[in-house]
């Protein structure tokens, strides 16, 4: 009771001194802590601290009375109980005091019993009404927790972008949902998990896709499955269903917990990656590629199914054996080095070819492979991928086609030799019958014998013509026609060549023009000066040939330049027949002719073109015509030649000084060996004719035995011969000039004596051949020959060629 009492202050109100004191001494031995006022403005100073329980106060007070600090503490202070003390108990009004909120009221004088018994009942009631409020505040407290534990969870589930529904067991219907779930939580509509997740009325009844409800109801045991649901936009998505069962007290399914998650997006990346795989797979296992991944160790970690064709193993034999045991024993070393070379560079991509060997039939397979290398950040390898194509096919046809040209090199080759030899047959004689009988034509003769002997000259020369032609022709088809460049002036050129022709020209009443561009007249050119010379020969013949009447116009122009390269056009126009332009294309052909009954008449082999067209490709130019018949020709072509330097100019005009001076006659003694007695008896007469004495000698073997005996100004030696052919009598008179021992165990007699007379001299010796295949003139030149002429030769290109030698040194 004392420790109660202390916890309740009570102020005792009471402006008579005696009462207060002694209110307040009954008070503390009550066991109550006590304060006091003597009226009611002091007691609501007090009241202000906010520590009393009870007030005892008087009615009557000055300054302000009981039923005032009631009315106040009734206002301001509703925990404080109020008991009112009147002496005036006649006048006083219990029920007013009670309705102005005292609690009880005590009469004075009162007994200290009176005052503990209304005090203990005004506490009873206090602690009453404290423990009744703290029970509903307690109350108010659980309920306010409820409520936010209630809303914490709504907040928590609504935060949940997936579905959550708690469910039914008995009905399916929802109890409660997310907001993802579409739950409508006052809606009036039955809502159940089919009618939100399947837009439907009745529960699922899948088999592929089992109703986890139906499932936790049998089982009683968590389920999770795939499924189709619909969302709250009605958009069908592919979900991970996942239920676990909620019991009551009897452990039966009460209501089950579902939530699902929305799948859609990784199924649509599974399904994507499942079709990029498959589209992988079908281009993988389609392909007749073989595609194989190997690790860092070069083991394979992949083979497609090409595998058994290379290597005669299915693919999964193949995996973990190393890549280089299946490469050809031959190839095997070159493959690994290439391996480690790109490994050792870093480098990303390989191409190279290697044969692999079928590991059951012993097939060798020909591969070209194409790798990619990966490596990690660090540079490590990581593995490596290749495709591999088969090219034994390929590689068959490349020895084939090999094989073939080879072998179309070598008919080439016969044909060239046919040719060279034939040339040489026709020409042995032809040079004989040009020979004598031009011999012949500088005597003195009838006019009848002339004119028949003239017939035969020009038909001899026409018939050489054709064999130059032929030849010229298998020349350049068999590759063997190689340009020779020299410095020189393209207007002497066109001068020295038209000289010749404009005699032709004029005696058939027709005037021969040429003209050359200004700036090209003191041009020095570097170019094969004989080859256009060909080409210019042939146009200006063909114009003269075919055009009766009229002129013929030559004419040359620089068209371009690049650096010291000139692009060059040439036209040679006539007033001629002219060609049907349906011909225009063909007349390049060999052996094609416009008018085959012209050409009877005026001759012709249908070669010249051709020959030209070849020539002008191997200058780097093309050559066609403009033409109608009845308005004449104009033949064009192009080439290009280099733009010649000082120096080979100056080489070049000295070249011309200097064949000019040799051209001047000297009398030699000469040596002719030649087996052929019709030559030998026309290169005898013709050098006689140019002031030269003749020994001659009838082989190789003969020529050395003269030498023996006589000395020679210069040896003219046929190449052709018998018992020892010139080459090889050229060799031996070279090796005993420079006292070199001969290796031969022939003719050695003969070979002795000339190494004594011949020792440390040099005499020129210069071929006379009818070969005149491409390589004749090296061949010649590489045993030691000094110059080379062809037969039939023109007396005045002997004597040129003698003279050169002879005066060689001179200068
Ligand atoms: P060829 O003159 O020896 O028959 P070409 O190949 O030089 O052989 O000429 C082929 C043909 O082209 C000649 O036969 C002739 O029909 C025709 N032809 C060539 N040049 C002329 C020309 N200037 N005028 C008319 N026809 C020509």
């Amino acid at each position: 009771m004392l420790k109660k009492n202390r916890q309740n202050k009570i102020l005792v109100v009471e402006d008579d001194q005696d009462n207060r004191i002694l209110t307040s001494k009954i008070l503390d031995t009550l066991g109550f802590e006590v304060a006091t006022a003597q009226d009611g403005l002091a007691a609501l100073d007090i009241l202000a601290a906010r520590d009393i329980s009870i007030v005892i106060t008087d009615i009557s007070m000055p300054r302000m009375d009981g039923m005032q600090l009631l009315e106040h503490i009734s206002g301001e202070y509703p925990d404080v109980d109020v008991i009112v003390m009147t002496g005036h108990t006649k006048e006083f009004s219990f029920s007013k005091v009670i309705e102005a909120g005292a609690i009880d009221y005590l009469g004075k004088p009162f007994q200290a019993d009176e005052l503990k018994a209304k005090l203990t009942r005004c506490l009873r009631e206090r602690d009453l009404i404290q423990a009744l409020q703290k029970e509903a505040k307690k109350r108010q407290d659980i309920e306010r927790n409820s409520a936010r534990q209630q809303q914490f969870i709504t907040n928590a589930l609504n935060a949940l972008t997936y579905p959550f529904y708690v469910i039914d067991a008995k009905d399916f219907t929802i109890k409660m949902g997310n907001t993802a779930s579409g739950y409508q939580p006052n809606s009036n509509a039955r809502q159940t998990c089919h009618s939100l997740t399947h837009k439907s009325d009745t529960p699922c009844n899948s088999t592929e896709h089992p109703c986890p409800l139906r499932v936790i109801l049998q089982t009683k045991k968590p389920f999770s499955v795939e499924h189709i649901h619909f969302d709250k936009d009605g958009n069908e998505r592919n979900v991970d269903v996942h239920a676990y069962p909620l019991f009551d007290e009897h452990g039966n399914v009460a209501q089950i917990i579902e939530y699902s998650l929305d799948i859609t997006d990784r199924k649509n990346a599974e399904e994507k990656l499942r079709l990029s795989e498959q589209r992988y797979r079908h281009l993988v296992e389609g392909t007749s590629d073989l595609i194989t991944q190997v690790d860092a160790q070069g083991r394979f970690t992949y083979i497609n199914h090409v595998a058994q064709d290379i290597f005669g193993y299915m693919p999964e034999e193949c995996l973990g054996k190393p890549l280089f045991d299946f490469v050809h024993p031959d190839d095997r070393s070159n493959t690994e080095t290439w391996f480690r070379d790109t490994i050792k560079n870093r480098q990303e991509h390989m191409s190279c070819e290697s044969r692999q060997v079928n590991q059951i039939t012993g097939a060798v397979i020909h591969m070209r492979w194409t790798r990619t290398f990966h490596y990690n950040q660090d540079g490590v390898l990581q593995l490596v991928n290749s495709i591999g194509t088969d090219i034994s096919n390929r590689i068959k046809l490349e020895s084939e086609l090999k094989r073939a040209k080879e072998s179309a090199e070598k008919a080439a080759q016969l044909k060239s030799e046919f040719l060279a030899n034939m040339s040489h047959e026709i020409r042995t004689p032809l040079n004989v019958i040009l020979g004598m009988n031009r011999l012949a034509l500088d005597t003195n003769l009838t006019s009848d014998q002339r004119h028949y002997l003239s017939a035969v000259q020009q038909n001899s020369q026409s018939l050489m013509h054709l064999i130059n032609d032929i030849l010229d022709l298998s020349k350049i088809e068999a590759g063997q026609l190689t340009m020779q460049y020299q410095a020189f002036n393209l207007n002497n050129l066109l001068k020295s060549t038209i000289h010749p022709l404009n005699v032709i020209a004029t005696d058939k009443g027709l005037k021969l023009h040429y003209k050359i561009a200004d700036n090209l007249s003191s041009v020095f050119v570097v170019g094969d000066e004989h080859r256009l010379r060909q080409i210019l020969i042939n146009l200006i013949n063909n114009a003269i040939k075919f055009t009766d009447a009229g002129h013929i116009q030559v004419t040359i122009k620089q068209i371009s330049q690049q650096g010291s390269q000139l692009f060059m056009q040439c036209s040679v126009a006539d007033t001629g027949p002219g060609i049907a332009e349906s011909m225009h294309k063909n007349i390049f052909n060999s052996f094609t002719q416009a008018d085959s009954s012209v050409t009877r008449q005026l001759g012709g082999s249908g070669l010249g073109l051709a020959i030209c067209k070849k020539l002008v490709k191997m200058m780097g130019g093309e050559i066609w015509l403009e033409s109608k018949p009845g308005k004449g020709s104009i033949f064009y072509f192009t080439f290009t030649v280099q733009k010649a330097n000082r120096h080979a100019a100056v080489n070049s005009v000295a070249r011309t000084a200097d064949s000019d001076k040799k051209a001047l006659s000297t009398s030699l003694h000469i040596l002719l060996a030649e087996d052929n007695k019709f030559n030998r008896d026309l290169a005898k007469i013709v050098l006689e004719n140019q002031g030269h004495t003749v020994s001659v000698a009838v082989s190789g073997l003969d020529a050395l035995r003269v030498l023996v005996t006589d000395n020679f100004d210069i040896i003219l030696m046929d190449v052709q011969m018998p018992e020892l052919d010139g080459i090889s009598a050229t060799r031996i008179i070279r090796q005993c000039e420079q006292n070199e021992g001969v290796n031969t165990s022939e003719h050695m007699e003969v070979i002795q004596k000339l190494h004594k007379k011949c020792s440390g001299q040099r005499i020129p010796i210069v071929a006379m051949t009818a070969h005149a295949m491409a390589g004749d003139r090296e061949k010649c030149l590489a045993v030691g020959m000094d110059d080379y002429v062809t037969k039939p030769f023109q007396p005045d290109e002997l004597q040129a060629v003698l003279m050169k030698i002879a005066h060689r040194g001179d200068s």
